[in-house]
């Protein structure tokens, strides 16, 4: 069987460094923040290049905290996109403020600049774009666009850790940009956290009470905050899996290459498109298909897992229907959501596993 991704693979190849890191936490009893948390956050903001990174315990509480500090709450507007996971739509609603979705562009499967302007209304606050599967939207337009309106630009960067636009990296473009640490990104603890990068003082300064209870000084609390902190344990593992990321990265590249190079004259799917302009990091291989579900199940049987990323549109979801969107509203990202597959893609596969499972999708077309 190849699995859709292999954890335990990753956890073999480092284990030394990582059971010396943890041990080293253990025996500093720095168990909540302290200094391994610190020196990720300094490492990581050099990662983005950024002036500043907030380490937080989710990717969620990222978002959440970065609308707070960009002063999104109750009766504002937040334009994002439905095809996304639905922590960039709940962290909206968290603070009181409204998603309102566009459609997205059916290349790259992110934000459709050119339906952004429309959208804009008094109301409207701050644009949240997502890098997803590790591609960066497309920036300029929405930066251009959203100064001329006032707006705050906050980076859904989830997926995207080490993804590049026109040369800059993902994060640093907007007055923030947010990342998850879940085990299965492309940078992942071993458990849940995520972090705020970003060039503003201000917005670090809010970012960092908000997470830690709304205290400047201890037990002076100046705002009404969270308990959103990062334990030791996981920034003293970020910071060792930090130092192999690029090399990962690369190999996802290519991995992802290698697919594209033995899927291209495939009649039956359509393989991802990396514009010229961006560094695409392949959290997510993602093919369509006009058959997704029987290319699935056939898979399933030659014993390649894949994955759905996403099946539902967030505005097609019961727990927003209240938002009262319907089916057909964004057709781009409802077509994506029926067509989209996900094959196995992480840094330890091997070449020779890539080569399986792209003989498998081909392999299909003999049977039909
Ligand atoms: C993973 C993810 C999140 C949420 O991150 P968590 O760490 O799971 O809270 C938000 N947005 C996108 C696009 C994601 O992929």
């Amino acid at each position: 069987m190849i699995p859709f991704l292999d954890l335990k693979a990753q956890y073999a190849s480092i284990k030394d460094e990582i059971d010396a890191a943890v041990l080293n936490v253990l025996g500093s009893a720095q168990y909540v923040l302290g200094e391994e948390v610190a020196a990720f956050e300094r490492e990581f903001a050099a990662y983005c290049g950024t002036r500043h990174a907030i380490a937080v315990n989710t990717g969620t509480s990222a978002l959440h905290l970065s609308l707070l500090a960009a002063g999104v709450g109750p009766g504002d507007e937040v334009i994002t996109v439905p095809f996304t996971f639905v922590a960039t739509a709940s962290a909206i609603c968290y603070t009181g403020a409204r998603p309102v979705f566009i459609d997205i562009d059916p290349v790259t499967f992110t934000m459709d600049p050119e339906k952004l302007e429309a959208s804009i209304t008094p109301r409207t606050k701050a644009v949240m774009p997502v890098h997803l599967y590790g591609q960066t939207a497309d920036m300029a337009p929405i930066m251009e666009m959203a100064e001329r309106y006032g707006l705050a630009v906050i980076e859904d960067a989830c997926q995207a850790h080490g993804a590049e636009y026109k040369g800059r990296r993902a994060g640093g473009i907007g007055v923030s940009g947010c990342f998850s640490f879940y085990p299965g990104k492309n940078l992942g603890a071993c458990g849940e956290g995520g972090i705020v990068v970003t060039n503003d003082d201000a917005h670090a300064h809010m970012v960092r009470m908000l997470r830690d209870w709304g205290q400047e000084r201890r037990y002076h609390h100046t705002l009404k905050g969270f308990n959103y902190r990062m334990d030791g344990i996981q920034g003293a593992i970020l910071r060792v899996k930090l130092r192999h990321l690029e090399r990962w990265t690369e190999a996802r590249r290519q991995h992802a290459r290698r697919y594209t190079e033995l899927l291209a004259g495939s009649g039956r799917v359509t393989t991802p498109v990396e514009l010229p302009d961006r560094r695409h990091v392949y959290h997510i291989y993602a093919v369509r298909c006009g058959d997704r579900d029987a290319l699935q199940r056939e898979l399933v049987a030659e014993g390649v897992q894949t994955g759905l990323h996403y099946p539902v549109p967030i505005h097609l979801q019961p727990a927003h229907e209240d938002l009262g969107y319907r089916a057909g509203d964004f057709p781009v990202a409802e077509a994506a959501a029926r067509e989209v597959l996900s094959l196995p893609i992480y840094p330890e596969m091997t070449q020779r596993q890539v080569e399986q499972v792209a003989d498998a999708v081909e392999q299909e077309i003999h049977v039909h």
